[in-house]
């Protein structure tokens, strides 16, 4: 009898949560909502000030079946990995980082920059082919722009209104930051399901009004999104396919199976080589065993 309606428009409300320093808003995963495509996380990180010493201050963890895709902004950070790298992500630059079955990264203040830090980061559920590959890492500094009336967007991942990225992306998804001043009309992929992540500003999407803090939700079948802004907006438009199976996330980790976790779990614990060393002046995070652990013994 409550079963949503396709057509309709379901708003959703993103809940705080802490990161390293910042309190951020957590749009996805909702008990709701826990996926929009392969899309299973989404924080948006400030605005908060930040300065050379003091920043994210995340840090060495571990990562296991997803990509983690930062989106920057406003200011900088200073992103390290197991696999050697050391990059500063600026505001309008992506990283992307690829665990596969397995990989660790810190995220740190720069040493140099003091100002506003603002960004959004999503995580993507591997597809089973690339869950158990190799970990990677890329940065891409200029991502692709397409107007869409009185919007822009950058295209951070997949395809949009005739622009692609150039990250890498193994399943059938997009992912975009939207700028909009007044109206903007933009094609959508009718076999992708949708959200709308208001940042900033205030649009009105399907006759309702969405400010900071919300998601709009769209199922699949449509092939166009009208965004309407009653103030000027930034919006983060999230699509794909719809998963054909559960996932599973704890921590951070994305499995199948209870056993799965545990094994990623343990060898984060026992630091046995799974997920390599970050060469990062901040302590390691560790957490808690998983619930169930308590409840087989
Ligand atoms: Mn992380």
């Amino acid at each position: 009898m409550d079963e949503p309606n396709d057509d309709m428009l379901e708003v959703l409300s993103s809940h705080h949560a802490q990161v390293g320093s910042l309190t951020v808003r957590r749009a996805l995963p909702q008990r709701r909502r826990r996926t929009v495509g392969a899309w299973c996380f989404a924080d948006h990180m400030g605005p908060a000030d930040v300065t050379e010493g003091s920043g994210l201050d995340i840090g060495p963890h571990p990562h296991a079946g997803l990509q983690t895709v930062t989106w920057l902004i406003d200011g900088q950070a200073l992103h390290r990995d197991s696999l050697g790298s050391e990059q500063v992500i600026s505001s309008g630059e992506l990283n992307l980082m690829t665990a596969g079955r397995g990989v660790s990264h810190a995220e740190e203040a720069t040493g140099h920059y003091r100002g506003t830090l603002q960004g959004i980061q999503l995580w993507i559920a591997q597809d089973d082919a690339s869950r158990v590959g190799s970990p990677g890492f890329e940065h891409h500094g200029d991502l692709p722009r397409v107007d869409l009336g009185e919007a822009s967007a950058t295209v951070l991942m997949g395809d949009f209104n005739g622009a692609r990225s150039p990250a890498r992306r193994d399943s059938e998804l997009v992912g975009v930051d939207v700028r909009v001043m007044g109206i903007s009309q933009m094609a959508l992929e009718p076999t992708f399901e949708y959200g709308v992540i208001v940042l900033e500003g205030l649009i009105e999407l399907e006759g309702q009004d969405l400010g900071p803090g919300t998601m709009g939700y769209l199922g699949p079948g449509r092939d166009e999104l009208l965004l309407r802004a009653r103030q000027p907006s930034t919006v983060i438009v999230l699509g794909g396919v719809p998963l054909e199976h559960e996932i599973f996330m704890w921590w951070n980790f994305v499995a199948r199976t209870h056993a799965e976790i545990d094994a990623a779990y343990d060898s984060w614990r026992d630091n046995d080589g799974r997920f390599g060393q970050v060469d990062s002046p901040l302590a390691r995070i560790e957490t808690v065993a998983p619930y169930w652990q308590s409840r087989e013994s």
